[in-house]
């Protein structure tokens, strides 16, 4: 796996978000699910996990198909952080677990996403979920031009 800034909060952030929309960019077209990409990167940098939606299955999301690539025992995990360039789903009908359960399946502290899911399909209370589990959310509104952009036919 590819390396690179130590996850933290300001650069190395707006940096991993970069990447998340960049990875958003590899999803199938869909009219009905939004584009997100994923990664879990460690604290040195190291790369753990990339997703996207949609990536194995039409209905996989970008946190999920990151997530399946992890190895569970990793250590590193409990050091890491997981990037979304969306806010990690609260519920979903397509899966028994909404993103925001599978994270905290993981030890993995903290979570940092750019755009707060909007409600177009349903309404997300991710980042609250994973905020009262103790982890540390942080949100990047300064970056979710991109993703808005990658998933503007989508918002009407
Ligand atoms: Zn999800």
């Amino acid at each position: 796996m590819s390396a690179g800034p130590a996850p933290a909060e300001g650069a190395a952030d707006a940096h991993w978000l970069r990447r998340t929309v960049e990875l958003s960019r590899l999803c199938p077209p869909s009219d009905t699910a939004f584009s997100v990409g994923c990664a879990v990167v460690a604290a040195d940098g190291t790369v753990l996990a990339e997703g996207h939606s949609r990536r194995d299955d039409p209905r996989d999301h970008a946190e999920e198909a990151a997530l399946r690539g992890v190895d569970p025992g990793d250590p590193r995990l409990a050091g890491a952080t997981l990037y979304s360039s969306l806010e990690p789903c609260s519920s979903r009908s397509s899966r028994p677990l909404p993103c925001s359960s599978l994270i905290l399946a993981t030890p993995v502290p903290r979570v940092v996403f750019a755009w707060r899911e909007p409600s177009v399909f349903v309404d997300c209370v991710g980042a609250e979920r994973l905020r009262a589990a103790g982890r540390a959310v942080v949100e990047r509104p300064d970056l979710a031009a991109g993703v808005r952009e990658v998933n503007a036919h989508l918002l009407g």
